[in-house]
């Protein structure tokens, strides 16, 4: 259960989150479902855009990293709380735009973007592209010198920090398939290629040095390396970065092996960033950078659950107990991706003490369709509700139809009222893209 009062126990032994109750939900939307408290989204946009404004002075920008969890209202939540967000595809940028979303203040990243990708975003005439190869820098410049524009680029580095949960590693080249390694040049080189293209303005630069991190003096660490370079591009290139975009991955609660933040933690975050910043733009004498963050999982991680309903309950003695649910890695791959920890609970009698360990499974046809091994729960019986914590990010994003399953619906929760943002879909969806060659018929 957070702290932060997104999840709660009520008088009826039920689980409630944003002020509705669990089983009250279940019965309007049935399930599975993924349910989302809007306070908590707003709560924590809130914290990093008040953070900057409070000890940057307002030099800087929130981008909701919208990858987490992208759907319609969500940019219609970011569009209200005043901040940016990145897209990370042409599917993504299309449902900022269709959300009302400013152009202006969406940043795009991906490190193969399609041609049709780039020509919609300069045509919608987002505010940066982050540049991550040499072929994309000459696109972009072409696509920009046919409509008579300058397009505003960033360029994705590698600062050489890998940051893990708890601890960060300093390597001298990272082996990834994003971004330019400062270490070995080619940080430096691709600059000089965009700085000699008519159509591109280089602003700054961008890294993203991983996700689920708790270790703040990462942030920190990633920031020292990129501001180093820019002092260096100053002097080599009499290039002056104006902004410093340090990505997103600040960790949330999934288990009880992960730390349980408070606001105030994750504000401390950005100001040992911050503080970061400001030594190194002193050491070098440099301009203050325009400081941009894009965290996803900690603005709708823990803001979301999921419902299932609880169906066939297996036992094989001695060994062990599956609790299968009507959802899975359909509607949640990331045991069957990463192995992640969830925690559980029966929202219908989370009230009741834990009594037997069980593994959660998926209706998929897949023995890895598992969405929780060894949790902790009362006796479950077919009928009860289980809830899943802290599936607000890469969920839904990451839902596939697989087995012909639906995607689950997704309601908002605001002071105990819900509402869809994402209608639940119908086999007529699952068949629309359907073709039938006419010799098949
Ligand atoms: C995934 C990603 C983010 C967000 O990471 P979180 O761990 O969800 O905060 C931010 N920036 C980039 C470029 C990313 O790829």
């Amino acid at each position: 259960m957070n702290e932060r009062a997104t999840l709660k126990i009520n008088a009826d032994g039920h689980l409630t989150i944003g002020g509705a109750d669990a089983v009250d939900l279940v019965k309007q939307f049935g399930t599975p479902l993924y349910v989302f408290d809007e306070a908590h989204i707003r709560n924590m946009m809130r914290v990093y855009k008040n953070t900057i404004d409070s000890e940057y002075n307002g030099n800087g920008q929130v981008l909701y990293a919208s990858k987490a969890f992208s759907c319609m209202a969500v940019y219609a939540i970011a569009r209200q709380e005043n901040i940016g967000v990145d897209v990370v595809s042409g599917g993504e940028l299309y449902t900022a735009l269709k959300a009302g979303f400013d152009p202006q203040k969406i940043y795009m990243h991906g490190n193969n973007k399609l041609l049709s990708e780039l020509e919609l975003a300069v045509d919608s005439k987002v505010g940066y592209i982050v540049v991550d190869s040499f072929r994309e820098a000459d696109i972009l410049d072409e696509l920009a010198s046919r409509r008579n524009i300058k397009q505003n680029v960033l360029i994705r580095v590698n600062p050489g920090v890998e940051a893990h949960t708890h601890a960060f590693v300093q390597t001298a080249r990272t082996d990834s398939k994003f971004g330019f390694s400062i270490s070995d040049g080619a940080a430096e080189e691709i600059s000089l290629h965009i700085l000699s293209k008519k159509n591109l303005c280089l602003k700054g630069y961008h890294c993203h040095i991983g996700s689920q991190i708790f270790e703040k003096q990462s942030f920190a660490l990633a920031a020292d390396k990129v501001m180093d370079f820019m002092a260096e591009m100053k002097i080599k290139l009499s290039f002056t970065a104006e902004v410093l975009n340090i990505g997103g991955g600040f960790g949330i609660w999934y288990n009880e092996e992960d730390p349980k933040l408070k606001y105030a933690d994750y504000a401390e975050y950005l100001k040992v960033l911050i503080q970061a910043v400001k030594n190194k733009a002193k050491e070098h004498a440099i301009k203050e950078p325009y400081l941009v963050i894009e965290p996803g999982r900690s603005i709708v991680g823990e803001a979301g659950i999921t419902l299932y309903t609880v169906g066939a309950i297996k036992e094989i003695q001695g060994i062990k107990k599956y609790v299968a649910v009507d959802g899975g890695m359909f509607d949640n791959p990331r045991y069957a991706l990463y192995q992640s920890k969830y925690s559980v609970l029966l929202a219908n009698r989370a009230d009741e003490k834990c009594t037997e360990k069980v593994t959660i499974a998926g209706k998929c046809c897949e023995s890895g369709d598992l969405i929780a091994v060894d949790a902790a729960l009362p006796k479950a019986e077919s009928g009860d509700i289980l809830a899943v914590l802290s599936t607000g990010a890469y969920n839904y994003s990451m839902a596939s139809n697989y087995n012909r399953n639906l995607i689950p619906a997704a309601v908002l929760v605001k002071e105990g009222k819900s509402e869809y943002i994402v209608k639940p879909q119908t086999y007529d969806d699952i068949i629309r893209n359907d073709a039938v060659p006419e010799y098949l018929k």
